[in-house]
């Protein structure tokens, strides 16, 4: 039997393969669904295969790589349509071109289009928007597993919302329309609390007119809050620098600096000195450098590079109702210090959080039901981390945390089934009715919905 090995960008994910298939077309896509004997199941579509869970893995099965289909359709009346394997950054950049941009602009520009339409995504809500890709998909193109193509639109909104949450269980997206609008200037500061003045300020943080996302520092006991909001009407040229230093030392400099510190430095007490002293430089560079009145929002998209290397790293997820986040929060920095002293291992970058509006766009939104904060752990992956998550994903749900099947590694189906409830078994029944014979179900998904 053949085996063909491929892996998630960060490699901690493998997929033994027994065909891959590249797709050109649609019709490619058709052609793979409606030969299970070259073909096996189940097929699993892959983006840019940047997931950190294993929503996209295949044993025994097909993977069906998507990244040819990578043309922009159309840009017009304030939308955008491409093929399922372009990449945000790509069709962000030819927006920008007709000074338009888009709602979200998601640090992860290798996000493709056919993910975005039916995953998990996260970035702050700006203020009265969504802060889910997918919200803005107000047409999609699948390809089913009987070879017939499913068009859905806004016209059909229940079929839109469980779409937008398919994960490639209901079919293949071909291709997506995203809502886009014109380009605003956009003004972005930060501001460093302790946890207590986090805590005590967080209702008019909350209530204030910028965005908010966090930069989390449980062993400082320090957040570091980016505010930004839209501001037009700021003059003069925007400042296109800041967005690229931050991604630079966020995307770049950051992961390796904490890997070699790991790799170098045996003392654990001179490695977080190191690491630390690094999250000090990180904070005064945000607090001080990464301001402006005006800046481009596309600009806050990061190119990854097509495989890992030295900088790749790795992170997870969970989504808490605002209206406790402050409590979990602090249970938190006492769940990762305590883990450390008990355990001696602790994350070895920044955790990052995002809030996020209340969002019934698709069924499986994290948001569902109110508005949402998120707490992420970030790691190079350094040994210790799969066991860090076990614990640190029994914590969350215990908190009341949902989590994103394509960005919370490690969750259990009594962690999804506590988390999503009758939405989830919802979504089960609904999608045999476009797979019945669950030609796209790999182990993953299965496990979860229970089939
Ligand atoms: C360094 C890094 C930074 C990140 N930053 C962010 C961030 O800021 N915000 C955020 O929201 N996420 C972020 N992520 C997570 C990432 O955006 C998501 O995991 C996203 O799903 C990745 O897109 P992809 O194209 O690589 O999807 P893949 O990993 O290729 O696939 C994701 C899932 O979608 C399915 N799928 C893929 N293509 C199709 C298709 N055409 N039709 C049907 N199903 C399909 C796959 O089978 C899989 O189940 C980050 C990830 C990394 C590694």
């Amino acid at each position: 039997m053949a085996d063909f090995v491929v892996t998630n960008w960060f490699g901690d994910l493998v997929s033994h393969a027994q065909a891959v298939a590249e797709a050109n077309s649609a019709a490619d896509v058709v052609n793979v669904l409606k030969n299970p004997a070259q073909y096996p199941s189940p097929v699993r579509a892959v983006g840019a295969n940047h997931s950190t869970t294993p929503c996209a893995v295949v044993n025994g099965g097909t993977i069906l790589k998507m990244s040819g289909m990578n043309k922009i359709l159309d840009i017009s009346n304030n939308t955008v349509t491409a093929e399922a394997g372009a990449l945000y950054i790509d069709v962000a950049q030819a927006l920008e071109k007709q000074k338009l941009q888009f709602y979200v602009n998601t640090e992860i520009g290798n996000l493709s289009v056919g993910s975005a339409a039916c995953c998990g995504t996260k970035d702050s809500s700006m203020p009265g928007e969504f802060g889910q890709v997918g919200s803005y998909v107000s047409r999609i193109k699948m390809a089913l597993p009987s070879g017939d193509f499913l068009v859905v639109t806004d016209d059909q909104p229940e079929l839109m919302q469980q779409v937008r949450s398919s994960y490639g269980t209901f079919g293949i997206v071909c291709e997506a329309t995203f809502r886009v609008r014109p380009i605003q200037p956009m003004a972005v500061r930060h501001q460093t609390f302790t946890l207590d003045e986090f805590i005590q300020k967080l209702p008019s943080l909350k209530a204030g007119s910028e965005s908010i996302m966090f930069y989390v520092f449980p062993f400082d006991n320090l957040i570091t809050v980016e505010f930004r909001k839209y501001d037009p009407s700021a003059s003069g040229d925007p400042n296109r620098v800041i967005w690229p230093l931050r991604n630079y030392l966020w995307a770049t400099a950051g992961p390796a600096v904490c890997a070699n510190a790991e790799k170098d430095l045996a003392d654990k007490t001179v490695r977080y000195g190191v690491i630390d002293g690094f999250n000090k430089l990180w904070r005064w560079k945000l607090e001080n450098l990464i301001q402006s009145g005006n800046t481009i929002a596309t600009d806050q998209i990061i190119r990854y590079p097509p495989t890992g290397g030295v900088s790749r790293y790795t992170f997870s997820l969970w989504a808490f109702p605002a209206a406790t986040y402050p409590a979990v929060l602090r249970a938190c920095f006492q769940f990762c210090q305590q883990y450390y002293q008990q355990n001696g291992y602790r994350v070895n970058m920044l955790f990052v959080g995002y809030s996020v509006a209340k969002d019934q766009s698709s069924l499986l939104s994290y948001s569902y039901d109110g508005d949402m904060m998120t707490i992420d752990p970030v790691s190079t992956g350094n040994p210790g981390w799969d066991q860090f998550l076990a614990a640190y994903n029994q914590f969350s749900s215990g908190q009341g945390g949902v989590p994103l099947f394509n960005q919370t590694n490690g969750i259990t189906p009594a962690m999804a089934q506590k988390a999503l409830g009758g939405r989830l078994k919802t979504f089960a029944a609904a999608r045999q009715a476009y797979d019945p014979e669950g030609r796209l179900l790999n182990d993953y998904f299965r496990n979860i919905l229970g089939n």
